[in-house]
């Protein structure tokens, strides 16, 4: 199956779906877990490192693969995943100086949400 379609997020998601159903694997939610935070780690450790940038694109792109597999385990599928991507897309497009301030090392509401 062709996994380069130019769009990564859904071609990351089919490669993992194909790749789960290529070796009977049903997703079980405890390990998917365990490799998805052994995966976090590593990113972790290699920006922190922060030489070998091709390393840490590499670990960050484990993080997105081993949280997909969390969210077949948990019975998210690719489109529900794609749709939550783009949600987030619109929220952070939305967000202006007028809206959010960066304080304390994070991007925040100006005000409290009521
Ligand atoms: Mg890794």
């Amino acid at each position: 199956m062709d996994h380069n379609t130019g769009d990564p997020l859904r071609d990351l998601a089919q490669s993992t779906h194909d790749f789960f159903v290529r070796f009977g694997v049903t997703p079980e939610l405890a390990s998917c877990i365990k490799n998805f935070e052994e995966e976090v780690k590593e990113l972790i450790e290699s920006a922190k490192i922060g030489t070998d940038k091709t390393h840490i694109a590499e670990e960050a792109a484990d993080v997105m693969v081993t949280a997909i597999g969390v969210c077949f385990a948990s019975g998210v599928d690719i489109e529900k995943i794609v749709e939550q991507v783009y949600a987030v897309v619109a929220k952070n497009d939305a967000k202006t100086h007028d809206t959010h301030v960066f304080a304390d090392g994070k991007i925040r509401r100006r005000t409290p949400k009521n």
